[in-house]
């Protein structure tokens, strides 16, 4: 496919309710939405670089500027027939995966479009429906964060993950378990933690959780290893995995027992579905985290996480949860602990342009 024209556009779309995590608090997320035009066919791709680099270094205005000054103009009107293709022109810029994957994703939709097919069809999906939970960030007590498991359990999710930082975890930890013996329950800490906190895993190793999700620093695949051996519960590894090969070094020296996967963090569809199928070799359980998206990601979150070895809940609650309105006409509403996969060629989703356009901060098209 000849791409023609890419629009960069950044929207902020206010979140129904602060999201506290150990890097910050978000109360409104500034989005940028990627407008691919390939032989006449559009497709769009959602970038999840944050408001500022807590999560990553990357954020709203670096991916903006790498995508308008070197990734869009080394693909612009470029004849361009795969993913792989796609993603071996970006393949001189180091990082910046967020900003890849926005443009690799939006080359699929547009793809898939052309061919008339659905996403999760085209990347080898074998489910129509996801299963989901939910994650809970900080709150001001431990009530009221068993006040909103309580709700979320009552929805149906099939998993509660607590956001955890050194002082808020034991405590928090503890009254969910009480209140729930058996849910399935996973923490996040987000990397705040170091192996002078062995302590309090030793103790969060007591509570049946799941895994506990990125405890260490994001380089420290070493460190991760030795706190492994030490615990019974799965580590479960997210900021460290940036690519297949993080996947295949964290795997093999023990590091990990379960693997969260992203498209942006790992820079795109195609780096993430490589991840899964080191992760199925190894024969380790992956699911998808979720980066606050608006409905364009969610559905791409959606289509991936219908490959064979998703069988942990993933991270992609009801749209309704995040937003009052979203960016897409589709409602992205989980059921029961489900989500259903959009049907519909490509992403299965089509963006509200009128609403976009109110919504948005600045828009630029790169070429004719
Ligand atoms: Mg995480």
């Amino acid at each position: 496919m000849r791409i023609e024209r890419v629009t960069l556009t950044e929207i902020r779309l206010p979140l129904n309710f602060r999201f506290e995590t150990s890097f910050g608090v978000t109360r409104e997320r500034r989005i940028l939405l990627v407008r691919l035009v390939a032989d006449g066919v559009e497709g769009v791709g959602e970038c999840v670089a944050g408001e500022s680099p807590g999560f990553s270094y990357e954020t709203v205005d670096t991916a903006w500027l790498v995508l308008q000054d070197t990734l869009v103009p080394a693909v612009l009107g470029q004849e361009i027939a795969t993913p792989a293709e796609l993603l071996g022109r970006l393949g001189t810029v180091r990082g910046h995966n967020m900003a890849k994957a926005a443009l690799e994703t939006a080359f699929w939709d547009a793809q898939a479009r052309a061919a008339g097919l659905p996403l999760w069809q085209l990347l080898g999906g074998v489910r129509r429906a996801v299963p989901v939970g939910v994650s809970i960030g900080i709150q001001p007590s431990p009530a009221a964060t068993v006040a909103e498991v309580d709700r979320f359990l009552a929805e149906g999710y099939q998993r509660v993950k607590l956001k955890i930082k050194p002082g808020w975890d034991l405590e928090v930890v503890r009254a969910v378990r009480e209140r729930h013996p058996r849910v399935a329950l996973t923490v996040d800490g987000n990397s705040a933690y170091t192996l002078a906190d062995l302590p309090t895993f030793r103790e969060l190793d007591r509570f049946q959780l799941d895994y506990i999700e990125q405890p260490l620093a994001p380089d420290d695949l070493h460190d991760h290893a030795t706190l492994q051996a030490h615990l019974v519960t799965p580590i479960c590894l997210d900021e460290s995995i940036r690519s297949p090969a993080d996947t295949r070094k964290a795997l093999a020296t023990g590091a990990a027992r379960v693997i969260n996967v992203k498209i942006g963090r790992v820079g795109g569809l195609l780096p993430a579905r490589q991840v899964h199928d080191v992760a199925q070799a190894f024969g380790v359980p992956v699911w998808c985290g979720g980066m606050l998206e608006a409905g364009v990601g969610r559905a791409f979150n959606i289509a991936l996480a219908t490959l064979p070895g998703f069988t942990l809940p993933g991270d992609t609650a009801s749209a309704s949860r995040y937003w009052k309105r979203d960016i897409v006409h589709e409602a992205l509403e989980a059921a029961e602990g489900w989500m259903p996969v959009p049907g519909g060629p490509g992403s299965g989703v089509h963006v509200d342009w009128e609403y976009v356009a109110r919504l948005t901060a600045r828009t630029e098209t790169l070429g004719p």
